[in-house]
C-alpha cells in the first residue's frame, strides 16, 4: 500500500491556525494548551492587548492569551501565504515550521509569526506565537479614505515649498508630539507618528540633521550590514556598500528628512518640561539655534537622546595629577594632532579600539587600559552571524520584521548561545593571541554574545576591524588598569616601578543611559516614577519604559539599534493615536 505523503508546510500551519482560532475564539482553554508546548512562548507586541510582554510556560501562556483575546474580541486567524509560504526553518537548533498569521481584533488587524515544532505520531505543537497591531494595514486603510486632491485651482495659494515651510515653522500651532534627539531613533519614530496622522516635531542641538554621525571619528563605518539597517519606506540602494561609511549615513538621514517630509527643527536644545495634569499636555522649553528661547505646548514627548548618549566619566584615581589632556571618547576630534605623541586611550570597548587604531594610523604611540572584561568578535563575518535572518534571499523586510520580532527573548538566548559557540570557533586564532598579551575575554551573560550585551547595558563589546590584531602584535600596547600605581604629571606609574609618558588621556569609558536624562530633563519626582529604562524586565522579559507607555503620563522612549527603531516606532505611533482617540488611557 502507497503511504500517505506528508502534509506539507502550509497544510500542516493551516491545520494548527484552525484549530487555534477555535480554541480561542470558543473560549476553550483546555483545547488551546493541547496546541502549545510545555516550554512555548507568546510575544505580545501591542496586537492582542496593549501590552508589550512576553508570556512563557503553557499554562500563563494560555490562561493570558485566553482572557486577553476576548477583551479585543480577536479572530479570524489565518495563515498569511501572501506575505510568506509557510516553511521550515531551524530556530535556536530546533527545526519548526513558521509562518505569518494574521487575524483581526476590535483594536485593528493584527499579524503574527508562529514556530510550530514536529512531534512524533502527533500533530505539531507551537513553540512561539507573537501577535502585534498591523500598522500599515491600519494607516493604508485610513489613507484610503480620505480622496487626494489631484491638482490646486488656486494658483495664487500656497504651494508644496509653502506649505512645508508653513508646517515645519509651528507658528500659532503646538505639535501633538515633541521629539526629543534626531538621530534614526527619533527620526523612525517622527515617520511613524506621521503616516498616522499625528503632527510631530523632532529637535536636535545639533546643527544639522547626521551630525550625530557626522562627527563622530573619522573613518567610522557601521558595523551591521546595510540591509539590516533599513530605514521604513526608503531602503538602501542595492549599490550602497555592505558597510555604510559615517558622511554617507548621516547624509542619507538628511535627505530621509527632507523626502518623508519630517517636520525638524536643527540647533534646538531641549532643557526640560514639566506635565499639567489639568491640560494633559507638557509645557516645555528648549533653546533656538540663535539663542531665542521657545516654550511648546505638546501633549506627547518622545525621548530619543540615544540610549548612552551622556558621556560617562568614572572616578579614575589619581587622575587629577595628570597635567596632560584629557578627553571623554565623544570629545575625540581625530588622530592627526596626536602624531608621534604618546597617548594613553582607556577602556576596550568599541570607541576605544577604534580610536586606538586611528591614534595608532596616524603614527601616536598608544596604550590602552582595559578595566574589565571585553567580548571581541570579528566584524566580518562573525558579528554577522546574529543577522543571518536579514542577509540573503528571503521575504520583504516588512516579513522579516515580523518574523524577527516574533522570537521571545528565551528563544533568542538559546539562539545566539548556538551562534556564540561558532563565533569562538571563527574567532579562536585571534581570540588565544589577544589572551596571549592579556587581553581578558568574555561573551556575554551566558555566553549569548553581543546583541544581549547591547540591550542590557549598551555595550561592552568590540566588533574588530583591525585593532585586535595591532594589540595582538604589540603595536598597540596593552595594560591592565590593576596594573596602575597612580597617575603622574606627564603620564603613569606602574606597578611594576616603570612610568609610561602619556600628552593625552582618552576617556572611553561609555555613556550614561536615558534614567540620567530623565533626572535632569524632568526632575527627579518623574525619574523615580519612570523607573529604569532599558535593560529587560524580568516580569514582561522586555525592554523596560522602552516603545510603551510609561509610568509617567505622555513621556515615552525609544532607541537603540536602526532594525530596533525601525521595527517598535510604529508602536509608540499606534498607542499615541489610541489615546488621543479616547480609545486607551494614558
Ligand atoms: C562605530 C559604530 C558603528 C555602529 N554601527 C551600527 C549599525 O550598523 N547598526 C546599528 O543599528 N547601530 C549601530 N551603531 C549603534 C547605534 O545605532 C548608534 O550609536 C546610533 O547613533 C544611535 O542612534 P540614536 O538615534 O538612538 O542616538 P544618536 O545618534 O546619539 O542621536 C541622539 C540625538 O539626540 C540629540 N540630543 C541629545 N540631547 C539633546 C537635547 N537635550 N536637546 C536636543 N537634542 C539632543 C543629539 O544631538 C543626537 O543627534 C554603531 C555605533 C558605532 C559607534
Amino acid at each position: 500500500m502507497l503511504e500517505k505523503p506528508a502534509p506539507s508546510a502550509e497544510q500542516t500551519a493551516t491545520q494548527w491556525v484552525d484549530a487555534f482560532g477555535r480554541a480561542l475564539t470558543g473560549g476553550d482553554e483546555a483545547a488551546l494548551a493541547k496546541l502549545f508546548l510545555p516550554d512555548s512562548h507568546w510575544r505580545n507586541l501591542f496586537g492582542i492587548s496593549w501590552q508589550l510582554a512576553t508570556a512563557s510556560g503553557n499554562e500563563s501562556l494560555c490562561r493570558e492569551l485566553s482572557r486577553r483575546a476576548s477583551e479585543v474580541r480577536a479572530s479570524e486567524f489565518r495563515v498569511d501565504t501572501a506575505a510568506l509560504a509557510p516553511r521550515r526553518a531551524v530556530v535556536a537548533g530546533r527545526e519548526v515550521i513558521e509562518a505569518i498569521i494574521c487575524f483581526d481584533t476590535s483594536h485593528g488587524p493584527g499579524i503574527g509569526a508562529i514556530r510550530l515544532v514536529y512531534q512524533a505520531h502527533a500533530p505539531p505543537l507551537a513553540w512561539t506565537i507573537s501577535t502585534t497591531l498591523d500598522f500599515n494595514r491600519i494607516c493604508d486603510a485610513r489613507s484610503r479614505r480620505t480622496t487626494p486632491v489631484s491638482h490646486a485651482r488656486d494658483f495664487a495659494g500656497r504651494d508644496w515649498f509653502e506649505e512645508r515651510q508653513a508646517e515645519i515653522a509651528f507658528e500659532g500651532r503646538e505639535p501633538d508630539v515633541l521629539v526629543v534627539g534626531g538621530g534614526h531613533a527619533g527620526i523612525s519614530a517622527a515617520v511613524e507618528l506621521k503616516r498616522i496622522g499625528l503632527d510631530a516635531l523632532v529637535i536636535d542641538k545639533a546643527a544639522r540633521v547626521g551630525d550625530n554621525w557626522r562627527l563622530r571619528y573619522h573613518g567610522l563605518k557601521l558595523h551591521n550590514k546595510t540591509p539590516v539597517n533599513h530605514l521604513r519606506y526608503l531602503p538602501f540602494p542595492p549599490t550602497f556598500p555592505d558597510y555604510i561609511p559615517k558622511d554617507r549615513i548621516a547624509n542619507w538621514l538628511e535627505s530621509y528628512v527632507d523626502i518623508m517630509e519630517i517636520n525638524f527643527w536643527t540647533g534646538t536644545t531641549f532643557e526640560g518640561a514639566a506635565y499639567e495634569e489639568a491640560a494633559q499636555r507638557w509645557t516645555a522649553h528648549v533653546q533656538r539655534a540663535d539663542g531665542a528661547a521657545r516654550t511648546l505646548r505638546p501633549k506627547h514627548i518622545v525621548i530619543a537622546t540615544s540610549v548612552s548618549g551622556t558621556p560617562n566619566i568614572p572616578n579614575i584615581e589619581t587622575l587629577e595629577n595628570f597635567a596632560g589632556n584629557i578627553l571623554h571618547s565623544s570629545q575625540f576630534g581625530g588622530g592627526r594632532e596626536w602624531a608621534s605623541r604618546p597617548v594613553v586611550v582607556f577602556g576596550t570597548g568599541t570607541s576605544a579600539h577604534d580610536i586606538c587604531q586611528e591614534l595608532h594610523a596616524h603614527g601616536a604611540g598608544v596604550t590602552m587600559v582595559q578595566r574589565s572584561p571585553t567580548m571581541v568578535v570579528n566584524v566580518d563575518p562573525s558579528a554577522q552571524l546574529y543577522d543571518q535572518s536579514y542577509l540573503g534571499e528571503g521575504p520583504p523586510i516588512d516579513i522579516r520584521d515580523v518574523l524577527n520580532s516574533g522570537i521571545p527573548l528565551a528563544v533568542i538566548k538559546a539562539s545566539h548561545k548556538l551562534i556564540t559557540n561558532e563565533v569562538k570557533k571563527l574567532d579562536a586564532a585571534l581570540l588565544q593571541r589577544l589572551e596571549k598579551v592579556g587581553f581578558r575575554l568574555e561573551f556575554g551573560e551566558d555566553g549569548t554574545g553581543w546583541p544581549l550585551k547591547f540591550r542590557t547595558r549598551g555595550g561592552g563589546y568590540y566588533f574588530n576591524v583591525g585593532c585586535s590584531e595591532l594589540i595582538a602584535d604589540r603595536k598597540i600596547r596593552l595594560i591592565q588598569a590593576t596594573d596602575i600605581r597612580r597617575f603622574t604629571a606627564d603620564g603613569l606609574e606602574l606597578r611594576d616601578g616603570s612610568t609610561l609618558r602619556a600628552e593625552l588621556v582618552v576617556l572611553a569609558t561609555g555613556y550614561k543611559g536615558l534614567d540620567h536624562v530623565v533626572a535632569s530633563r524632568f526632575g527627579e519626582a518623574v525619574a523615580k516614577r519612570v523607573g529604569p529604562i532599558w535593560g529587560f524586565d524580568d516580569k514582561t522579559q522586555e525592554l523596560r519604559n522602552m516603545w510603551t507607555r510609561t509610568p509617567q503620563p505622555g513621556l515615552w522612549f525609544t532607541g537603540g539599534a536602526f532594525s530596533q527603531c525601525r521595527i517598535y516606532s510604529r508602536y509608540i505611533a499606534l498607542q499615541i493615536d489610541a489615546i488621543e482617540a479616547g480609545k486607551l488611557a494614558k
